[in-house]
């Protein structure tokens, strides 16, 4: 920096003009670096030195004083009327806690030395020149002496000028003193010649000084204010809730980035400008009127449409007295403040909370009575019968826990639980009731199954599955995760343990008295076919047609107690497993037409019409058993069309399946769809055959499904009340048939 031109000296009041401008000056001034220049700039102008040096104790963010008022541990803040080099060297010396600086920065006093060479050598010591140490005593002690007023200017002692600090001559100090007279810092003027600074000059700096002081409180205490303010700012955005200052007229005044958001997104709207009265204005009102509001529940739909709740609460905001403003009562109202506290989120998480807990609630009330019922239930999602809820007595059933979500296959399996059917052959997977119901959507009533656990313990039950439809009312299951249109089945499983007992004492007790019944049945038989043939012989003896009438109805009717005596042994021996098959190769297009062909001879009512679509179809059954099988059919077929007509009989190979398949087709009185489940069960007879007053004993079926699955086939049947049966059986072949249809046809048709 150049050195300025030597100035006139101020009168008096040129100095306490400059002063005043020059304090307009500094209290503008906020930067604090630009401050200090401007201080170091004024104090070089307004006296005339050539270099300035402002050093400053330093302070924390709360502006105390950080170490003892030492020169040397105040840095140096600004430095003006040096070279670049200099200044560089200035901010890595030591500021001179001895010497002629001690007083200003110790001792807070100022220092005027008329030339800093000319000052008192130092006295020699008895041991000649004194070391560094004395010499910074003696500067010291001078130096409290001066600042106590026991030792004029003159007689301070200088330590020199440190190596390559300015030359200077001329030296004025004054210190910078806080409101409590602390050091705060200290001002030094120089000049390189002698004598350039007077009393004046230092009243003006010590002047300066003292605003200069005021100054950098002030600029610390705004920059302070200004990161309160930034801070507070930073805090007042990032709340949560939107926060709104209204003035006393209601007018706002600021608000946060949520307030804001919020109203200028009301404001689209006259419905939202609606929600802005509730939620801003009536509360600000209510609030300038006296009327604190604390939490006032506030519902509105914002532009989606989607529901928003707000609690707000609207405050006075009073202006805080001045720490000194003796009447501390007076609290001049400045606005209201209100805040939205939006509690969507927390509304929504209740809501779902009290929602989960009525449904767990409704799932344990559920859950308990279920567990109350005797009968095992549970309740199955899936192709694989995933399960859903089970209840108590369905774990002893299986005799096993089955876990939510788990496949049915895999419990099983897990569990070593094996399912069997009542003749004691294993059922396969896909005949399972649970898995038909899931899989193929039929509802199974009274299926038999025998549970046999990994103990080896068995225990018969009667499954009912029944499919619940989804497709047109989807469930809402108690599962983390669920297809809409997945099967869902609800399973019941009946312990039948006493049932099968009772069964059994039953079937011994039929077993014997069918025995029983049998020689006596066989001696009658003879006795009546024997005066048949008696009577034939013997011709002498005439009887009225009464009596041959009832003759004949004698021997029907041993007919019959001796068929339901052989059923009756049969379904024993089923049920006791007794039953052994003879097999034999046969063919069945021949043995269909022998049955038929005895038959017809005493269905003189009904015509047979056979088409067989093979010459013949080699099968390996027990005859005896397939023709009882063939027999009940037909025997059906023709009691169950009392009006007679033709019954259809066809006979054919399903190459796909290596099978026979036989079809019987009548006329009759069909079988009502709603006992067509259970037409195969022991003793089950429809409606509408025992309406019409057909005989029967409800074995036959029963006995042939038997018969037919024990040989590896199945039997079936479409029926239609009133519009007649069809009957189908099929059969595994052993060989293939040679395929000459075409040339048997004629033949195989039989109408016998
Ligand atoms: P039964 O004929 O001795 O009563 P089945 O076991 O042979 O016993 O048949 C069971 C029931 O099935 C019959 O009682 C009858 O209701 C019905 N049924 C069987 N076959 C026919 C048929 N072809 N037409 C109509 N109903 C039939």
């Amino acid at each position: 920096m150049q050195p300025r031109k030597t100035r006139k000296p101020l009168i008096e009041d040129e100095r306490i003009t400059a002063l005043n401008h020059i304090g307009v000056a500094l209290l503008a001034e906020h930067n604090e670096q630009q401050l200090l220049h401007l201080i170091a700039q004024t104090a070089v102008d307004l006296i005339g030195a050539r270099f300035a040096a402002f050093s400053l104790r330093p302070t924390n963010e709360q502006g105390e004083l950080l170490v003892p008022s030492e020169g040397n541990m105040f840095h140096l803040a600004e430095v003006i009327g040096v070279t670049e080099e200099q200044k560089e060297q200035f901010r890595r010396m030591p500021l001179g806690g001895e010497g002629l600086l001690a007083p200003i920065f110790r001792y807070g006093v100022p220092v005027r030395v008329a030339d800093v060479l000319k000052l008192t050598p130092y006295e020699k010591t008895a041991d000649g020149m004194p070391t560094l140490e004395q010499l910074k005593t003696i500067a010291q002690n001078s130096a409290f002496a001066y600042a106590h007023g026991s030792l004029s200017v003159e007689d301070l002692q200088s330590l020199g000028v440190p190596e390559g600090h300015p030359v200077i001559r001329s030296f004025l100090g004054a210190p910078l003193l806080d409101r409590t007279k602390q050091v705060r810092g200290g001002l030094l003027l120089g000049h390189p010649d002698p004598d350039r600074f007077h009393a004046d000059d230092e009243a003006l700096l010590v002047g300066l000084a003292s605003q200069a002081a005021v100054a950098i409180d002030n600029v610390r205490l705004y920059q302070a204010m200004h990161t309160r303010v930034q801070e507070l700012d930073a805090i007042f955005h990032s709340i949560t809730d939107g926060v709104t200052l209204v003035d006393p007229q209601g007018h706002i005044v600021r608000e946060n980035n949520q307030a804001q958001r919020l109203r200028i997104q009301l404001e689209q709207s006259p419905q939202g400008k609606l929600a802005l009265e509730a939620l801003l204005h009536v509360p600000a009102q209510h609030a300038l009127a006296g009327q604190e509001q604390r939490d006032v529940p506030v519902s509105l739909l914002n532009e989606n449409q989607e529901l928003l709740d707000y609690l707000v609460t609207a405050s006075l905001l009073h202006q805080q007295p001045f720490p000194d403003d003796s009447d501390s009562q007076a609290q001049p109202i400045s606005g209201a403040v209100i805040i939205w506290h939006d509690v969507t989120e927390t509304r929504r998480i209740l809501r779902e909370r009290h929602m989960y807990a009525e449904t767990e609630a409704r799932r344990s009330l559920l859950q308990r009575i279920l567990d109350e019922l005797p009968t095992s239930v549970y309740l199955v999602h899936g192709h694989d019968a995933r399960l859903v809820i089970s209840n108590q007595a369905a774990k002893t059933v299986w005799g096993a826990s089955w876990s939510p979500e788990q496949p049915m296959m895999s419990f099983l399996q897990e569990n070593h639980i094996q399912i069997f059917r009542t003749d004691g052959r294993i059922l396969p997977q896909e005949q399972l009731a649970t898995l038909r119901a899931v899989q193929r959507g039929d509802s199974i009533y009274q299926h038999q199954e025998i549970i046999r656990h990994a103990d080896g313990s068995s225990l018969p039950v009667l499954v009912n599955a029944i499919t619940l439809d989804t497709r047109k009312a989807p469930l809402n299951l108690p599962i983390a995760s669920q297809d809409q249109h997945e099967p869902v089945a609800l399973v019941v499983y009946q312990d039948v343990s006493a049932l099968k007992e009772a069964e059994y004492l039953k079937d011994d007790f039929i077993g014997i008295a069918a025995h029983e019944l049998r020689t006596p049945l066989a001696a009658l038989q003879g006795f009546i076919e024997l005066f048949q043939i008696q009577l034939t012989d013997q011709q002498n003896i005439a009887l009225t047609a009464g009596q041959q009438e009832s003759l004949q109805d004698i021997d029907q009717a041993m007919q019959r107690l001796v068929e339901l005596t052989n059923d009756l042994l049969d379904v024993t021996c089923l049920q006791a497993g007794r039953l052994e098959l003879r097999l034999e190769v046969t063919d069945l297009v021949a043995l269909v037409k022998r049955v038929i062909r005895r038959y017809q001879m005493i269905a003189d009512n009904h015509e047979f019409v056979l088409v067989a679509h093979a010459p013949f179809l080699i099968v390996s059954i027990d005859v005896m058993r397939i023709e009882q099988v063939l027999t009940n059919l037909l025997s059906n077929a023709v009691k169950y069309s009392p009006y007679g007509g033709a019954i259809h009989i066809t006979l054919e190979e399903v190459s796909t399946t290596q099978q026979a398949l036989l079809s019987m087709k009548d006329p009759g009185i069909g079988i009502p769809v709603l006992q067509q489940g259970r037409i195969f069960s022991r003793f089950t007879r429809a409606d509408n055959a025992q309406a019409n007053g057909i005989y029967g004993t409800g074995l036959g079926l029963y006995l042939s499904r038997e018969f037919v699955e024990r040989h590896g086939g199945s039997i079936w049947f479409q029926s239609r009340e009133n519009q007649g049966s069809t009957f189908f059986v099929t059969l595994p072949l052993i060989a293939h048939p040679i395929d000459n249809k075409g040339d048997n046809m004629d033949e195989a048709q039989s109408n016998s």
